[in-house]
Order: C-alpha cells, then structure tokens, then sequence
C-alpha cells in the first residue's frame, strides 16, 4: 500500500502583507501587475521590514488550533535562502526550516496526523516564458501545512483536502477566492519517497497520486526525488533528484524579533475558534436525528450551520430543516448570493416559520415573503396579519364557484380528462384570494363542485 503526504499552501486572509502595509490582493486577477508594491516587498537594498503583521500571526496560530496542534509561544523568524528572480531579496522568510520552530505541531485533522504548521511569505509571481516578474503577492502571508505520510490512497487525500478547506474557512483563516497549492510525497513499499511540487487543485492532486502509483510499481524508485505533475500528458516528469537537491543555507533572521504568543492572547485566541465542521456534523446528526447526507448540506458552510442552529432553537428541527435547506438556499443560489453577502434576521425567519406553522399563512404566502428578503429581511409580522390564510370552505367554496364560471373552457378541459385543467383552476383560487386560499381545501373543494 503506498504513503502518501502531503504539504498544503493557502493565503492567509488579511488586510495587509507581511511586513509591510500594501494590499495582500493575491486573489484578485484584475488588478494590474506591479501596482501593489513597496520597496521592502520588491527587497529594495537599505528598506527595512515593519514588525510582522498581528493579523497573519494571530491567523496562523488559530490555523494550528483549529488542527489540533501544540502551539509553540516563541518562534524566532529564519531565512530561507535562493536565487530566483521571484525574491528579490534573497531569501524567504518563513517559521520553516531545520532548525526552525513552527507556530504548531503534533496535530490532527480527521485521523491524518499534521506534523506542523506555519507562516511564512509569498515570493512574485515570474514568468519564466516572458521573464516578467509580478510583486503584487511578495510578501503576503502564507500558511503551510505539512501532514504525516497518513493516507493510503488518492479518494482518501481529495475527502480530506476538501474537508480541510471547509473548516479553514469556519475560522475566516484563509483566502477561499485564491485556493490552495500542496506538494505531494508518495512511496510504495520498497521504493523511495518522491515529491510533486505546486499542484494547485483538489482534482490535480487526485490524478498526480493515481499516475504517480502507477508509475512507481512499474519502476520502484532507487532514489528520492522531485517531480512535476504535467496535467496535459497526465504524467509526472522528473526536476531534481536528492544528490542535487537546493541547498537552502538557513540561518535565524537577526534582524527580525522573535514572535512571542503570551498564554492570556491564546487562550483568548482559544475561545474564539468555533466548533469544526466534523464536530458540527456530529451534533447535527446525534442531537436533532438529522440525516447525514442534509447535516454535510447544512455544515458545508459556517453561516448556514449557525443560522439552523439558532432557528432551530426555537422551531423543531425537522420543520426548520428544508426551510433551510431548500428554500432560503434556493432563494439564495437564484440570487447568486451567499448568506453573509445578505442581511436575514434568524429572528425573522422563526416569525415567519411559526407562522406558517400555525397556518396563519400559506407555504406559498411564506415563500414569497422569503424571496422579498433579499438583501435584507424584515419582520414578517404585519404581512402575516394582513394575508392570513383561508382554510374557511365556505369561503373557498364561494371563491371556487366564481373562477367555474369565469373559467368555462378549462372546466370543459376538466371534465373530458385534461387533469392539469385542475391545477389551473387551482392556481386561479390561489390567485383570487391573494395566496390565502389553503392549497388542500381549495383542491378539495374544487374537486367536489366539479363531479
Ligand atoms: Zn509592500
């Protein structure tokens, strides 16, 4: 069986980079190249480093919370030296290294042991084809988080990435809009471990471990070694083997302070990590009976999940769920809209659920007002007052009668077999008595008059 690792890449989400104030907008495609610069990101000589952004270290460290890690409360900054044109100082800065401490290690996520991980800065982007160099992401913050050789197979690793970012984004932690990047180290039994470097999607990462197996039992390998993914040919090529691996030359930053994390801010930092998604999905099925197939719906982000939690305070679980699950996300995805881009009270949305369940209003009438909330709900109260619904049959009797014969044709339709004639005449109930008309008996209702 093979050992598969892995170490993970993502853009800390702050405001600013690391060690200076211009924009960490990584993300962001449509910004010129070359427009969010300052001479400490481009390593102008003389320029000296601000102390480290608060915000990536504070992120960092609830990162290795959040997996579980011991949190080490002194780590003294080092150099990571290379050549490239894409650092333009020489040399990276990074809590990684031989001799480095990381801000957290010895974690766990879902059964794969982490071994660390840390902060540390992004080069430019450069263009090896044209030679241009891009600086607007030197120097923003970057996480890497490096797993034991824990999996055993390429389903196992993609689950467990795709878990991984959903509960970083429950911590707000990392850049979603700009993905992750991992290395993966793969070995067979017999053979040396071997590196894919920078493949930047969950899909990608699948395949590489796939062809990469495959590769290796048809020629086990004698010696450790790089390789690179290449997507077109779906084959991995070699880069370097261990003999010439880059020598790094690390050395503790003298200029830089070491970073100290007092015990008051982490365990303040401690209770403010909210539950992760597995521990979410657990209450969900065990507290409230919720099938696990709709609790992973609901716990895939943290918004919906916290706003289920709340309404269903107040409402019984299993008549709040498809409220949620189905009709305000339906409302949401027809709006191209997430839940935290609006403004929708759980306070409301329980007003309108306990109307609707005592049939002060119709599921339609419900759904309508859902619809109007976007972007911002209001309380459903005076609505509710107004439409409340007519489960009265003499009045729908009456109402039933007038649309028989405003509707002669569809009567006709009716009466010679076209059953959706009956929907129609239904819809035109609905309509007359402005939605209030309870769907059951006005069905009922129709049905009798029409035999
Ligand atoms: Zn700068």
């Amino acid at each position: 069986m093979a050992k598969i690792g892995l170490e993970i890449h993502g853009y800390i989400d702050t405001k600013e980079k690391l060690f200076c104030t211009c924009l960490s907008d990584h993300g962001k495609k449509d910004t010129k190249p070359n427009t969010n610069i300052c001479p400490v990101c481009t390593g102008q000589p003389g320029s000296k480093p601000l102390l480290p952004n608060q915000e990536a270290i504070k992120k960092a460290t609830e990162i290795a919370l959040l997996l579980k890690c011991k949190i080490n409360e002194k780590i003294p900054w080092q150099r990571k030296h290379y050549s490239w044109p894409d650092l333009p100082k020489g040399f990276q800065s990074t809590f990684s290294g031989p001799h480095a401490i990381p801000n957290g290690e010895s974690g766990e996520f879902m059964g794969i042991r982490i071994r660390e991980c840390h902060l540390e800065e992004d080069p430019a982007a450069w263009n090896p084809d044209t030679g241009e160099i891009d600086y607007n992401r030197s120097g923003s913050p970057l996480i890497e988080i490096v797993t034991e050789p824990d999996f055993k197979e390429s389903e196992e690793v993609a689950e467990w990435v795709k878990n991984l970012i959903v509960a970083l984004s429950y911590i707000k932690a990392i850049d979603k809009n700009s993905g992750v990047k991992a290395d993966v180290n793969v070995s067979i039994p017999g053979g040396k471990r071997v590196e894919m470097k920078n493949i930047n999607s969950i899909k990608k990462i699948k395949e590489a471990i796939e062809v990469e197996i495959e590769r290796q039992k048809k020629d086990i390998p004698k010696y450790e070694e790089t390789r690179m993914y290449d997507e077109k040919s779906k084959s991995t090529k070699l880069m370097r083997t261990k003999e010439n691996a880059q020598d790094y030359r690390f050395i503790t930053d003298p200029d830089l302070p070491v970073v100290k994390i007092s015990k008051e801010e982490l365990s303040k930092i401690k209770s403010s990590i909210p539950e992760t998604p597995q521990e979410k999905l657990k209450k969900l099925i065990k507290v409230h009976r919720i099938d696990k197939k709709i609790a992973e719906i609901l716990t895939k982000k943290i918004e919906i999940v916290e706003f289920f939690e709340e309404v269903a305070k107040k409402i019984p679980p299993e008549f709040a769920l498809p409220w949620v699950t189905v009709e305000l996300l339906g409302v949401l995805n027809y709006n191209k809209k997430e839940l935290d881009e609006v403004e929708i009270n759980p306070e409301h949305f329980i007003e309108l659920l306990e109307a609707v369940k005592e049939k002060k209003i119709t599921e339609l009438q419900a759904k309508d007002i859902l619809r109007s909330w976007i972007p911002k709900s209001y309380s459903p109260k005076e609505r509710i007052e107004k439409s409340s619904k007519i489960d009265d049959k003499d009045e729908i009797h009456s109402i039933a009668k007038k649309v028989i014969s405003e509707n002669k044709k569809a009567v006709e339709d009716f009466k010679s077999g076209e059953k959706n004639s009956l929907n129609f005449l239904i819809g035109q109930i609905m309509k007359l008595s402005n939605k209030r008309a309870d769907y059951k008996t006005a069905k009922e209702v129709l049905e009798k008059l029409l035999r």
